[in-house]
């Protein structure tokens, strides 16, 4: 089969049909990092305006996503990236860079961005605040494209400092932030020992949810029940135990997986490009949007990870536009922002649908069988 898309014992999708899909489909992105979506011309701008030495790197060689031997490796690039984004001026750079070229270009209609404030080091969260909301409203004016905020705690840090960081969150409290998160090295942070600043967050009405690539099924459950989180990021082991399994298709509890990166990075316990834990997430009946995570750092965007479930596991348009419609049950925006979010998407994919140049939406999916849902609902 050389010039088809090899499906899952489906209809293979013609690589045109397939690229016309993954470009147009309308995307909503919950799980992009800004630091880790800084492009690596930006990099090296930024390092030679604060004269920062990047140790003979240049941007061919600086996201080598090869070397990622493990998340420490990974962590350890993200920190340089953390060390040359230093001002409001760079952080409008990146912010509007990352809604634009790395969103909007891809059809990303919004974006609920996942800041690391600790990962910034010495820049005061105000100004943090001041270059992303104002790359934020550029890229608005711009491109349509809407963004809201969603502020990462560092399990790294101590459960004092994450309780800070929300305290200061709620001080300097504007309309951009939506919710915190939880991310960095999952070893070094069990996430129990962080409910008290999630729950201080819920308290100030943030929504919450947090990362557990590497965890345990366990942890998931800890997520919703101590930490109150509504959705969570990546969750690729909750397949591994049945009963969390079946209570989170009944909540209904979106994860935010991330194909290419967790592939890359082979925390999803595959890495073979299989992806076959989302597979079966996917036909567990849990409720999966994707994302990019950190798309220039694993050579990967919005619209590639798309691609690369489609070629693994068959996925047509029926299947990638349910990933755009979770993402869009499981945002943040208020219900008005949200019901005009989902008629734009739902424009845009029966735009596809009517697309002459694509075949019959019979013949779309390069799925199989009876997992087939509507296209219009
Ligand atoms: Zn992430």
């Amino acid at each position: 089969m050389t010039d088809k898309i090899a499906g899952a014992g489906g209809v293979p999708l013609q690589p045109e049909a397939l690229e016309r899909i993954v470009q147009e489909l309308p995307k909503v992105s919950l799980h992009c990092h800004l630091l880790g979506s800084v492009q690596p011309a930006t990099v090296v701008d930024l390092a030679k305006k604060h004269s920062v030495d990047l140790g003979g790197h240049t941007a061919e060689t600086l996201y080598d996503h090869g070397s990622y031997e493990d998340l420490g490796e990974f962590l350890r690039v993200l920190d340089v990236v953390g060390s040359v984004v230093r001002d409001v001026d760079d952080l409008y750079r990146v912010t509007y860079e990352s809604l634009t070229l790395g969103g909007a270009a891809h059809r990303v209609l919004h974006r609920e961005i996942q800041i690391s404030p600790p990962g910034h080091g010495a820049v005061p969260y105000p100004r943090l605040l001041e270059g992303i909301s104002a790359g934020m409203r550029d890229a608005l004016i711009d491109t349509g494209i809407t963004s809201s905020i969603v502020v990462g705690l560092c399990r790294e840090d101590s459960p004092a400092a994450a309780l800070q960081l929300v305290e200061t969150v709620i001080e300097h409290r504007t309309d951009e932030v939506v919710g915190i998160g939880l991310d960095y090295a999952e070893v070094k942070g069990e996430p129990a020992q962080f409910a008290p600043a999630f729950m201080r967050a819920g308290e100030a009405g943030l929504r919450r949810t947090a990362h557990s690539e590497t965890g345990p099924p366990r942890h998931i459950e800890v997520l919703l029940d101590e930490l109150g989180c509504s959705r969570v990021d990546h969750g690729y082991h909750v397949v591994d135990d049945p009963r969390i399994t079946e209570r989170c298709v009944q909540e209904q509890i979106p994860f935010i997986a991330t194909p290419v990166s967790s592939d890359i990075g082979r925390y999803s316990g595959s890495g073979d490009g299989s992806h076959r834990r989302i597979a079966q997430m996917v036909e567990a009946g849990l409720k999966v949007a994707i994302d990019s995570d950190d798309p220039p750092m694993f050579g990967t965007d919005p619209s590639h990870d798309f691609r690369a479930l489609s070629l693994a596991l068959g996925y047509g348009l029926e299947e990638l536009a349910r990933f755009t419609r979770n993402a869009v049950d499981a945002c943040w925006l208020d219900e008005s922002d949200k019901t005009s979010l989902r008629r734009r998407v739902e424009e845009g994919i029966n735009a596809l649908i009517r697309d002459d140049s694509l075949p019959a939406p019979d013949s779309l999916s390069g799925g199989t069988d009876s997992t087939h849902h509507q296209l219009n609902r």
